[in-house]
């Protein structure tokens, strides 16, 4: 059944806004909108497109204030990591605004031809299924590269975060992009497939659950049309003797913590080598019990709520289900009582293979930590999973990195450092963790039809 579209505060379980989904003629008239507005936007000069993205991001510089409270109540992540967020949307605008024409130009190639070379031309209204972990974030990642190719843009976003949805659209309009080039849809997923089948929909890209991406991902196969999935991750943060420990570990706290837990990227598999495993795990519990659970709003708090009742009792039933199988409790464990959806921070040990935390992703603040003898069995633990997001290896010796980099079955391998993602650089996974790219050149050339030319 659909979720009700509406904001809940997660701190206070208070509602704070309620929206009716479109009805079936407001959805056509926007999906008839983005048709029409693309037939003119694909004609604009990538200057153009650039200006009125760098207008976006100084939208968000400008209200960087408001838009990180709307998230912090919508959702409930610190408002220290909610300004971060935007800060980085902002970037992305720049980065692509930047960066765009450069990546799209016309590349000659050498062939038996008087003249050949491949254009990048847009492939019409995309589709973006986004998640609530990381409301603004999510979008632009897709957004910024998706219009500056040409592309316009249509979002469905998770139902819990309709508000975020609605500035979002705001900003591109208020930028000077025409309403049709990004618009928002409150539609419930149940809608989707529909979407998905519209033949004015070019593309579909979807970060979110994995039972998510495998129905959109038939859909679209039904209909041929192009889909990037940024799916679950369960990723290894190995640790061998050669760390620094004391900066392995601070760093472990946050690569797991990030956004209350509730992030793809998170490290979530702690898996330490014998000789130096009982001092990390000093260190992590030390770490973990520091850490304060509260109101998002404060500057000191580190972990906020849940963003919804069903993600806490979700990941509460995978904790208890792992600890009747045997899993070992070091700290937390449960739900801490009062109003809002809050869960202690949680560190898991003595982890069984046929318990969800060995093989599940686990949405919160909840890490997992397993004891391996040797380099070769913390590979092989890694890459037990279906997943394959990112991984973060910890070790002074290049021979490991360099094993580390080969052997991990992943999208991403940092040495030394938490997985994240960064303009720069291609973001996304292996396995059940999704397919396709996005940030980067890469992430840019996925919705473009990449046109052969000859000419003889
Ligand atoms: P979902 O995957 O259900 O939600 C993500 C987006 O997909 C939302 O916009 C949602 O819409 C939509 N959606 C859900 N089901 C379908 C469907 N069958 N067809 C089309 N669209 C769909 O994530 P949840 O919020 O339910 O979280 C569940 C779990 O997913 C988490 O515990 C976590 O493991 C994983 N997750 C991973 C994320 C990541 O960053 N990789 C982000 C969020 C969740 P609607 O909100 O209307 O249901």
């Amino acid at each position: 059944p659909a979720r009700p579209i509406a904001s809940i505060n997660p701190a206070t379980g208070q509602i704070l806004k309620t929206f009716l989904p479109l009805g079936d003629s407001e959805l056509e008239a926007r999906l008839e909108l983005a048709w029409r507005t693309f037939g003119s936007y694909r004609h604009t000069t990538f200057a153009e497109r650039a200006a009125k993205l760098r207008r976006a991001a100084d939208i968000l510089g400008a209200g960087r204030e408001q838009y990180a409270r709307l998230m912090s109540a919508e959702m409930g992540k610190t408002l220290t990591s909610a300004l971060a967020e935007i800060d980085k949307c902002a970037a992305v605008c720049h980065f692509y605004a930047e960066h765009a024409a450069g990546y799209l130009a016309d590349q000659p190639a050498q062939t038996d031809a008087q003249k050949s070379f491949v254009r990048y031309q847009p492939l019409g209204p995309v589709l973006a299924i986004m998640p609530w972990n990381f409301p603004f974030w999510q979008v632009f990642r897709f957004a910024a590269p998706a219009l500056m190719a040409g592309n316009v843009g249509l979002l469905k976003h998770a139902s819990n975060v309709p508000q975020s949805a609605l500035a979002i659209e705001a900003i591109f309009q208020q930028a000077g992009f025409e309403a049709g080039v990004f618009q928002t849809l409150l539609v419930g997923s149940e809608r989707t497939a529909r979407l998905v089948a519209d033949e004015r929909i070019k593309a579909v890209t979807l970060t979110g659950s994995e039972p998510a991406g495998r129905s959109v991902a038939a859909t679209a196969g039904q209909h041929l049309k192009k889909t990037v999935l940024e799916l679950g991750g369960s990723d290894p943060f190995i640790v061998l003797p050669s760390a620094d420990l004391a900066a392995a570990a601070a760093t472990a706290v946050k690569a797991r913590m990030l956004n209350s837990g509730q992030s793809c990227i998170a490290a979530k598999r702690f898996i330490v080598v014998e000789a130096v495993a009982d001092r990390f795990e000093q260190l992590l519990v030390e770490h973990f019990r520091a850490l304060k659970v509260g109101d998002p709003l404060l500057a000191d708090t580190d972990i906020g709520p849940l963003a919804t009742e069903a993600i806490l009792t979700g990941l509460d039933a995978q904790v208890r289900s792992s600890i009747e199988r045997g899993a070992r409790v070091l700290v937390g464990g449960g739900r801490l009582a009062g109003a809002g959806h809050f869960y202690a921070p949680t560190l898991l040990t003595d982890i069984p293979k046929d318990s969800p935390a060995y093989s599940e992703e686990l949405f919160g603040p909840v890490a997992s930590l397993f004891r391996v003898k040797d380099l070769n069995e913390a590979i092989d633990l890694a890459n037990d999973t279906a997943f394959g997001l990112g991984a973060s290896g910890w070790t002074n010796e290049p021979d490991e990195k360099a094993r580390l980099i080969e052997a991990i079955d992943a999208g991403a391998v940092f040495i030394n450092a938490m997985v994240k993602s960064d303009p720069r650089l291609p973001f996304g996974g292996i396995k059940t963790s999704g397919y396709g790219r996005e940030l980067g050149r890469e992430g840019i050339l996925e919705f473009v039809n990449i046109k052969t030319v000859w000419e003889s």
